[in-house]
């Protein structure tokens, strides 16, 4: 890969590839693979990301919004395409695009009947969610009678899946629960499926899921983090490969007398003489202010430069006194070393909410 010339995110499509075949290498040859690519494929680039995986052969994909669907389908992703949290709101556009909603309550329900009846739909797939103990979406297990009482004699849908959620599943201390919610779904979709009088694919298992419990696999897992390459543990993470990696560049240095300050609000004050660069990343790139003031640091030729003073808008300021570097030289925020696992943990939060947090404003580049 070149040097970056400017703020970038490199996402690489072969660890993309490797951590799927890792995750499959957990499953049976006839498990199907649901990729989980909202949030503009966790903060990647989704249009790229579900095109590499329709490539390797994923059976679904996964989105949250119907918004995130239409982008897919515009960009010619013809794989089937769950949206995990539609509203009514969109139900129309569901069928134009030809997505599959996730129905997860009697509103939503009720609202999709209708609207497919209307127009005429014969047959159109459907995913009913049961909770389990999320607590989030989801019908109860004592629903199962009101929805088939819906659903019997409703030609215009057919339901393609039945699935829960997990809540703790990269949690062994929470293996119980785990385990409880799991015969949870197993039993409400026996009954269902008893009722229904045919056979949708089962799913509850999410990237943890599939680490921890692959005995639970059903017909299809879901997988968003894994596949990005990170498995909420340090035992997993050894086996896969973050795929994103954020550099950017030296804008400036700064030579520091002792007492002068870098940044808003004068937040920090040199005790001694210092060298500062100055990053064209800040909070509007993704980098939040929660990282300022020494939680995050830059790699620059694998020596550590700490944030110093407040995240700006478009900027932040490292230390580099004591660092070999000049103006234009490449810095690395998070990739393979640390990771966004690594560099997320300092400021108290995680992967996925640093990742998906990279603005698209943030250029993105592949390797492929
Ligand atoms: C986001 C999401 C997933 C993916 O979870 P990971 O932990 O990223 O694998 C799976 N299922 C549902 C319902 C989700 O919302």
């Amino acid at each position: 890969m070149p040097k970056a010339e400017e703020t970038v995110l490199e996402i690489d499509l072969n660890a993309l590839a490797h951590n799927l075949q890792h995750l499959r290498s957990k499953l049976q040859p006839s498990t199907k693979f649901l990729g989980v690519v909202k949030a503009f494929g966790y903060g990647s680039d989704a249009i790229e990301i579900a095109k590499h995986l329709e490539h390797l052969q994923v059976d679904y994909f996964a989105v949250a919004y119907t918004v995130e669907g239409i982008a897919l389908r515009k960009a010619g992703i013809t794989t089937p395409i769950l949206v995990l949290h539609p509203l009514p709101a969109h139900f129309d556009e569901i069928i134009e695009y030809n997505l599959e909603p996730n129905l997860y309550n009697a509103k939503v329900l009720n609202a999709f009947l209708a609207i497919a009846e209307a127009q005429q739909t014969k047959d159109f797939p459907v995913h009913i969610k049961f909770n389990t103990g999320l607590n989030r979406l989801g019908f109860w297990e004592n629903d199962v009678d009101y929805i088939i009482s819906k659903l019997n004699g409703a030609l215009q849908v057919k339901v393609a899946s039945i699935f829960s959620h997990l809540a703790a599943s990269e949690d062994p201390n929470e293996r119980d629960f785990t385990l409880q919610q799991i015969k949870s779904f197993e039993n409400t979709a026996d009954a269902f499926i008893e009722k229904l009088g045919y056979r949708p694919m089962l799913h509850t298992l999410n990237t943890s899921g599939i680490l921890n419990y692959p005995e639970a696999q059903f017909d299809m897992v879901r997988s968003g983090i894994g596949l990005y390459g990170f498995g909420n543990d340090p035992k997993h993470d050894q086996h896969l490969t973050p795929i994103a990696t954020l550099k950017s560049v030296i804008s400036q240095i700064h030579r520091i007398e002792p007492g002068e300050s870098v940044g808003y609000n004068r937040a920090f004050k040199a005790p001694h003489f210092a060298k500062t660069a100055t990053i064209p990343l800040g909070h509007a790139d993704g980098i939040s202010r929660q990282y300022g003031n020494g939680v995050g640091y830059a790699t620059i030729n694998g020596q550590k430069a700490a944030f110093i003073g407040n995240v700006c808008m478009d900027m932040l300021m490292i230390d580099i006194t004591g660092i070999e570097c000049k103006e234009g030289d490449e810095v690395i925020l998070f990739g393979k070393s640390p990771t966004a696992d690594e560099f997320s943990g300092n400021a108290g939060t995680i992967s996925y909410e640093l990742l998906t947090a990279i603005s698209q404003r943030v250029k993105r580049v592949f390797l492929r």
